[in-house]
């Protein structure tokens, strides 16, 4: 569902990978670690194509960074879900504005959005903040929004940048019970991180990123 061969990817200013290699299977879920500036943000972009690789190839949701045309890019997003840090919620809309505009692009009737975003809402247990402002919530709860927004269109992977670096330890937990519920339905998950009491948590697989490349491994739990 996920590969990514050979890649090597470099800024103007810097490089950033020099061969890296990485498979992700339909619904598995992978942790994605490394320090600060090791390159978790710049992978989950080219895996989003907003980046495209110089040399190797990105494959994901059968589509290939090889030859991915700018009509094509809406779709493969579609089947991705991207949750970022700092939550990225538009703070002068409401909770079900900030995820109903993601399925108005889709075409699909208001019945069928209000039915989707109701779905969606209550997953994260905020089905009864749907009126509330971004600003009414806690940090917790604006990330737990995030999700329901990733998750409406029913993607296959979702990607996620440190989605717990800007919570408190009982918000992150909660955050991370929330989208492992959400890969044991089948979503397959790259999970970027650099806090380590997540990580030993949970015995998933990990992808480290050191040095341009990726290292694949298990971290056992104690
Ligand atoms: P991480 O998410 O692991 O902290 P990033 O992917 O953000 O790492 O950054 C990887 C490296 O690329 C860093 O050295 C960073 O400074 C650099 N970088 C990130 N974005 C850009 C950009 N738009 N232009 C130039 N360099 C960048
Ligand atoms: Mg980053």
């Amino acid at each position: 569902m996920l590969t990514i061969n050979n890649v090597a990817f470099s800024y103007p200013t810097q490089p950033v990978f020099a061969d890296l290699n990485i498979t992700l299977e339909n619904g598995e879920f992978s942790f994605l670690i490394g320090k600060s500036g090791s390159g978790k943000s710049t992978l989950l972009q080219l895996i989003y194509m907003n980046l495209l690789p110089d040399t190797g190839e990105v494959n994901v949701a059968g589509y290939s960074s090889k030859n991915i045309k700018p009509k094509d890019l809406p779709f493969l997003r579609r089947k991705l879900g991207v949750i970022f840090q700092d939550f990225k919620l538009f703070r002068d809309r409401n909770i079900y504005e900030n995820i109903s505009f993601v399925l108005e692009a889709t075409g699909i009737s208001k019945k069928e959005i209000k039915k989707k975003l109701n779905d969606a809402l209550s997953e994260v247990g905020l089905f009864h903040r749907r009126f509330s402002m971004p600003d009414e919530l806690s940090g917790g709860e604006k990330q737990r929004v995030a999700i329901a927004r990733a998750i409406v269109n029913e993607p296959i992977l979702i990607l996620a940048d440190e989605p717990t670096g800007n919570l408190d330890p009982e918000s992150a937990n909660e955050i991370l019970e929330i989208i492992m519920k959400i890969n044991n339905r089948g979503t397959a998950v790259l999970f970027a991180t650099h806090n380590y009491e997540i990580v030993k948590r949970f015995p998933m697989k990990i992808y480290k990123l050191e040095d341009g490349k990726a290292l694949k491994g298990v971290i056992k739990q104690k």
